[in-house]
């Protein structure tokens, strides 16, 4: 059977930690009764650095509960994002399948279950897809949804209305652990990795208790960092405004010359007007050129994994293997 491992990023989360610990704990045993998962699956609490008591917490949790509650301690506050990778990736080792969820039990813990069912169908990531927004602030709700659209636009794959709630196989996280870039943006390095994914579908719930740890300067950047990690586009455009304006300029050329010929300027505005358009049409074309091989290091630079093999069908025996065999 297969051992589960619940990832839980907490970052000053000490009034939900114990309610988030109960809850899956809760969790684990219905699932381990329906033989759906081994028993000896656990839950991952990563404390992001916290400020408060949640590391205590953990360490309480872990006496109480040593076998289904584990804990990492990182040095200082490094984010949710690498927090949780820090989380999947100690994981990996330990278990077949990992879930990841937010501490604050505003996910259904409830359709762990059916994003097991997903995974023991031959998915090897499963996305929680928030239904509606209803409990979230009409801002936070505005300002997300422009965010999917705009990731959308920019060509950037991700799955609408879901954050960091989801379930990844073993072979999942091996293979996200093989992108070594630094500008992490989870919800879209997943499709990158291929395989078979599904969905399950929830209503998101008030935080259980707590303050959100994600002001919106955090938002933005996260916002920002999606789409300047995933897409190229913004470059793109300078370059296609260059051009855009380089094509205005030599309308302008023959409205200047014309307005020119018939006599009804002051000398000195054909040339000025005409310098005007052409020059800041050539700079943001020159710019633009310039980003297209930034924008080309930038990729490089990530050395992300460039395939992802599923599965070889092959007779042979690889080159290696054979030597073994001869030696033995
Ligand atoms: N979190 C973290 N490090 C941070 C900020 C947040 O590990 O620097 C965790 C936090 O403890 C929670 C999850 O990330 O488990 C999501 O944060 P939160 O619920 O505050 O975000 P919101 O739901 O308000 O967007
Ligand atoms: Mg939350």
């Amino acid at each position: 059977m297969d051992r589960l491992a619940i990832v839980v990023p907490c970052y000053n989360e000490e009034a939900v930690l114990k309610l988030a610990s109960q809850a899956l704990r809760g969790v684990l045993e219905d699932l381990a009764g329906k033989e759906k998962i081994s028993a000896d699956s656990f839950i991952l609490f990563v404390d992001d650095g916290s400020a408060d008591r949640t590391w205590e917490l953990i360490e309480e949790e872990h006496r109480a509960y040593p076998g289904q509650v584990s804990g990492v301690k990182l040095a200082g506050n490094v984010g949710h994002q690498f927090a949780l990778t820090a989380g999947l990736i100690t994981a990996k080792d330990m278990s077949d399948v990992t879930v990841s969820i937010d501490a604050d039990l505003q996910d259904d813990v409830n359709v762990i279950e059916e994003m097991i069912d997903k995974f023991h169908a031959g998915n090897d990531i499963v996305y929680g897809v928030r239904r509606e927004r209803k409990t979230d602030t009409f801002f936070k709700r505005t300002t997300a949804q422009a965010f999917y659209k705009l990731m959308e636009l920019m060509g950037v794959k991700t799955v609408y209305n879901h954050a960091d709630f989801r379930l990844m196989s073993r072979r999942a996280v091996e293979e996200f652990s093989k992108y070594k870039e630094t500008n992490l943006f989870l919800r879209g390095m997943m499709p990158l990795i291929g395989y078979q994914t599904d969905s399950v579908y929830y209503d998101r719930k008030e935080r259980a208790a707590g303050e959100s740890k994600y002001p919106l300067k955090k938002m933005l950047a996260l916002a920002f960092n999606g789409i300047s990690s995933f897409s190229v586009k913004p470059i793109s455009m300078i370059l296609g405004i260059g051009l855009i304006i380089i094509l205005v300029s030599l309308l302008a050329l023959v409205y200047a010359l014309f307005s020119y010929f018939t006599g009804s300027v002051v000398p000195g505005w054909t040339s000025l007007i005409l310098s005007i358009w052409f020059l800041g049409g050539l700079q943001l074309l020159a710019v633009g050129m310039v980003g297209q091989y930034i924008g080309k290091i930038y990729i490089e630079v990530k050395q992300r994994p460039r395939y992802n093999i599923e599965e070889i069908l092959c007779s042979r025996k690889a080159a290696d293997t054979e030597d073994e065999d001869r030696k033995g």
